[in-house]
């Protein structure tokens, strides 16, 4: 018997990879998972925003370049639990009508062809997997559903303040729907201890419901499951006629192994699962595996995010504050009908976050910044492009991309403002305020997504409704790849209640 083989071989362990590792290990198949990156340290620094912001000591994905070839350090990381384990852990289904064409003032988002009503049932056991916090029936694009399987963070009173000014206003907050482990009723009882280092660095206390606690140290426990980290996936083989992957080549700390396996499936995140498909060409597929659409790589989109800064000559003395979320102009608005995006609040901005994007401020006005400032995340679509693209270009990962849909974003951040400003007497700020708007930049690649669009026709799309590819009928791709289309919602619910309704595939296949 062949111990390096597998029935099945998953590579990554983000929202998509360690989702599908738990959906699969009760089934008693023998599983390998490959992940590149180590579990993150447990250790003082993971709540340092020194460490954490300016040092960066967790960012440990290789520079990439841009379409001018120029080195971006991007906030890719690579660990057990992928992202997830930086993430604000906002976990949003996509809305009824993302999933249609709809049209955008640049361009159209295409239509999918899996429908809300298909992936409902996964967004349900995926919000219990992942403790989901909130309270339907606020959000007026949410669509209808069972309540959250916990109840909503509460707001901090400054945070309440802002909230009711926007109720006044006669707009629609909610609670942010969010993946941490607080127990409100009994915070004795609580992992979390609602900090104020949360959205952006990874939780000391495990806390947070992210794919490694939640998913890949369960999945674990099956002695049927083996992961195996620090083991980076450099090639994947396909046999003579190319129709089957047979294994892959792997660096396990640097050491060349080889695994095979009956079926593969990537995980590695939007960018690198379409390199290393793109780096795995050979005779049978010369372009890239399962690339005879040319499309792997193509129609990158990462979201279109803008900070807006609110600061006023009032403190801001929350502790915990990204519980706010608003949608009223996710669709547009009476004179502009087209979708301008979401708004949701950001985490707690520590002077470090302040001196990490403009180091010539002086500490303490940075130190004042961070005191007296509400944040704001927001987010337009990304619209697909097939000119935007990753690929390899000297042995590096080169991001081509040009922003589009700059129209309705520019609309958000503006209306965002006024909506601030109309409501600044609710929260004490009659005094001086600032709203400072700022675009941030294609380093921020936490929501990459669209690589590997699946679709009917192999000729316009890499993946088939199964996010099984095309062209190679055992390689399946489980990460956000397969979106056809951004949204502007945060992504990782949707990535996660996909594995789960491919992994019920796959569960079929194997038995
Ligand atoms: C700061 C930050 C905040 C965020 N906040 C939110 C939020 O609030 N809500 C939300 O929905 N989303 C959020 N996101 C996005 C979220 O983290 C991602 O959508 C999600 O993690 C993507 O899951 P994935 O499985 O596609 O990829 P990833 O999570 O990136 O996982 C890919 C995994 O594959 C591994 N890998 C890559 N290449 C190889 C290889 N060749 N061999 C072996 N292993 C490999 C990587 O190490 C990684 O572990 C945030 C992201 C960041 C960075
Ligand atoms: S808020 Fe809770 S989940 Fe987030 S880092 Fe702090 S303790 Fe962890």
């Amino acid at each position: 018997m062949n111990n390096n083989h597998y029935d099945v071989i998953i590579v990554g362990t983000g929202a998509g990879g360690a989702t599908l590792a738990y959906q699969l290990a009760p089934s008693g198949k023998k599983i390998l998972v490959l992940e590149r990156g180590e579990f993150l340290p447990r250790e003082k620094a993971n709540w340092n925003p020194q460490q954490v912001l300016q040092a960066s000591i967790y960012r440990n994905a290789e520079n990439w370049s841009d379409k001018h070839g120029k080195l971006i350090n991007t906030n890719a990381h690579y660990y057990v639990g992928g992202n997830t384990k930086f993430y604000g852990g906002a976990l949003f289904r996509f809305r009824e009508k993302d999933f249609e064409q709809v049209t955008h003032y640049d361009g159209v988002s295409p239509e999918w062809i899996l429908k809300y009503r298909d992936l409902a049932p996964y967004y349900t056991i995926a919000e219990k997997l992942y403790e989901v916090h909130g309270q339907r029936g606020l959000d007026p694009t949410e669509p209808e559903q069972e309540a959250y399987p916990f109840p909503a963070i509460t707001h901090e009173p400054h945070i309440q303040a802002i909230y009711e000014g926007l109720k006044d206003e006669n707009f629609h907050p909610f609670y942010l729907p969010l993946s941490i482990k607080l127990n409100q009723s009994n915070p004795l009882q609580s992992a979390c201890i609602r900090c104020d280092t949360c959205d952006g660095f990874p939780c000391f206390l495990n806390a947070k419901a992210d794919a490694d606690i939640n998913c890949m140290r369960p999945a674990m426990k099956h002695s049927n499951v083996t992961l195996i980290t620090r083991a980076k996936v450099t090639h994947l083989h396909t046999n003579a006629s190319g129709k089957e992957v047979t294994g892959v080549n792997v660096e396990v700390a640097g050491e060349p192994r080889y695994y095979s396996a009956n079926i593969i499936v990537l995980a590695c995140g939007a960018v690198n699962s379409a390199i290393l498909l793109l780096k795995s060409a050979n005779h049978q597929h010369p372009n890239g595996l399962a690339n005879s659409s040319g499309l792997v790589g193509r129609n990158y989109m990462a979201h279109k995010f803008g900070v807006v800064l609110a600061l006023s000559t009032q403190a801001n003395p929350t502790v915990f504050q990204k519980t706010i979320g608003f949608n009223d102009f996710y669709w547009g608005e009476k004179d502009f009908p087209y979708p301008m995006g979401s708004v949701q609040m950001l985490g707690n901005i520590h002077k470090e976050r302040v001196l990490a994007n403009a180091s010539f401020i002086p500490c303490f006005i940075a130190q004042k910044i961070a005191n007296h400032c509400v944040p704001w995340l927001l987010i337009t679509e990304d619209l697909p492009d097939s000119k935007n693209r990753v690929y390899l270009k000297n042995g590096k990962i080169r991001l081509d991309y040009t922003s589009n849909n700059n129209k309705a974003f520019n609309r958000l951040i503006k209306r965002w403002v006024e909506v601030l400003k109309s409501i600044k007497h609710r929260y004490k700020s009659k005094q001086l305020s600032i709203y400072h708007a700022e675009k941030m930049s294609i380093k921020e690649v936490g929501h990459q997504c669209g690589t590997c669009k699946f679709g009917e026709d192999p000729k316009t799309s890499v993946l088939d409704i199964n996010c099984r590819t095309h062209d190679i009928d055992n390689l399946y791709v489980v990460d956000s790849s397969f979106f056809p289309s951004s949204t502007a919602i945060n992504p990782s619910l949707t990535i996660m209640a996909n594995a789960l309704r491919v992994g019920e595939h796959l569960l079929t296949r194997l038995t």
